[in-house]
């Protein structure tokens, strides 16, 4: 018989293209059928069939306080009540930008948009206006949205399809874009030598958390900082995943690196569609209608999103401590994942920067996309369904991150372990096939 979510799933497939609105979500790349979610709160989700689970995903990094928090929630039902939308300014778009720019002091203006993709799109938009160059540099294995230009060698979810590439984006979209390799400030002097007059921006993830997680190799950001200042490039941190989760400032504040321009997504929304660009006066000063390059929005600084926004970033600004306590306790966990690993005999690699790790199915260590691309993805996959039937909700694709919030408990991480020592102990029996 087939349980609920298989009948959803087969539901859903005749409506959306696969099933989901968005392709990770469809389980594909590990093989099974999808958890249609009914519920949050706090650390824990439940599916539509009742199923409880340690959610280890938090919409992708946006639930750092955990689900349903109350502030949230109260300040999104306070908005709702004096209506939805009015496409005109509000007042609490004042309250958020001034937020934003008061946390993070590399941003003096900032722009709201309705998602991650926007906010990079806009801000390369931005970059190449002000500089009046073309081209952009961006890393093998690092993500920022699915817009035209970027979409080359994009990290996780094209990786795991294992399509490098899309369809549909004309050749001319993406003969700007440079790929450089991560960790490496060779591969991107080499793009500066040649064509260096021509280069806008470098953008990257300043910790790379879509080819699962890859910390900067000391003096690699800082590198970057120069190698753009030399040539008159602008450097854009994109912190979608990494702001106001590595501290309230983000990566920026976490290695003390200033980018010219800053993209956020995620957290920045609590749960819901938001995104925003911002950085250095001068250059924000060149986006419409101040200046000459055109950036519009419909729903942007919508009120309700915005009011969500704007409590979950007070909650974490009035606790700083939050941030210690939940970098100290993933450090714990994450440890504790290496150590179980290694205790089954098995040679696979723990890689983690705050509340973000990943474990990967390999024994090389891994600083780029093609020491990722060395993880072993169908072992991945028996792991994360094995821990999904087992209650804890992982990311279903090998290259993205844990993200522990600050709603887990010790109790829930140790319950986590003790799945995965079951499941590393059953494996070194051989209990169960690679
Ligand atoms: C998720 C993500 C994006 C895209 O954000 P969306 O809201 O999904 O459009 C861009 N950059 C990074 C680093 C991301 O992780």
């Amino acid at each position: 018989m087939q349980s609920k979510n298989e009948r959803l799933m087969e539901e859903a497939m005749r409506y959306i293209p696969g099933g989901v609105n968005s392709p990770v979500r469809a389980f594909g790349s590990i093989g099974s059928c999808p958890r249609f979610i009914k519920r949050g709160d706090k650390a824990l989700i439940w599916d539509e069939e009742g199923k409880e689970y340690i959610d280890f995903v938090g919409s992708w990094g946006p639930m750092i306080l955990g689900h349903n928090h109350p502030a949230v929630l109260e300040g999104v039902t306070e908005a709702c009540k004096n209506g939805l939308s009015f496409g005109a300014a509000t007042a609490v778009e004042i309250e958020m930008a001034k937020l934003v720019c008061e946390l993070v002091p590399s941003i003096e203006m900032v722009r709201m948009v309705n998602s991650g993709t926007e906010a990079v799109m806009s801000a390369i938009r931005a970059a190449r206006g002000y500089t009046r160059r073309d081209k952009i540099i961006k890393f093998t294995g690092c993500y920022h949205g699915h817009s035209d230009g970027l979409l080359v060698k994009a990290g996780s979810g094209v990786m795991t399809a294992g399509v490098p590439d899309s369809l549909g984006v004309p050749k001319g979209c993406t003969k700007d874009t440079l790929s450089a390799v991560y960790n490496d400030l060779d591969s991107v002097r080499e793009h500066f030598m040649r064509c260096g007059e021509e280069i806008a921006a470098v953008i990257v993830e300043p910790v790379a958390a879509n080819m699962g997680v890859v910390e900067p190799k000391p003096g690699f950001l800082e590198g970057l900082r120069e190698i753009c200042d030399e040539y008159g490039a602008l450097l854009i941190f994109d912190e979608v995943i990494t702001g106001f989760r590595l501290g309230v400032d983000g990566a920026q504040g976490y290695y003390g690196i200033r980018p010219d321009l800053t993209t956020f997504g995620k957290i920045i929304g609590a749960g819901m569609p938001v995104g925003a660009y911002g950085g250095r006066r001068d250059i924000m000063e060149v986006v419409a209608p101040l200046g000459g390059v055109y950036q519009a929005g419909t729903l942007s600084g919508n009120p309700v999103a915005m009011a969500a926004g704007l409590a979950q970033l007070t909650v974490l600004k009035e606790n700083p401590q939050y941030y210690g306590e939940l970098n100290q306790k993933s450090a714990v966990f994450f440890k504790q994942i290496q150590e179980t690993v290694r205790g089954a005999g098995l040679p696979w690699r723990v890689n983690h920067v705050g509340s973000l790790g990943c474990l990967y199915f390999t024994g090389q260590e891994v600083f780029d996309y093609e020491s990722a691309k060395t993880s072993d993805t169908k072992a991945f996959g028996n792991y994360c369904n094995y821990m999904i039937n087992r209650g804890v909700y992982l990311a279903p694709a090998q290259f993205e991150a844990m993200f522990v919030s600050m709603a887990h408990t010790k109790e829930q991480l140790r319950q986590t372990l003790d799945v995965m020592e079951q499941y590393f102990s059953e494996l070194k029996k051989g209990g169960m096939s690679l």
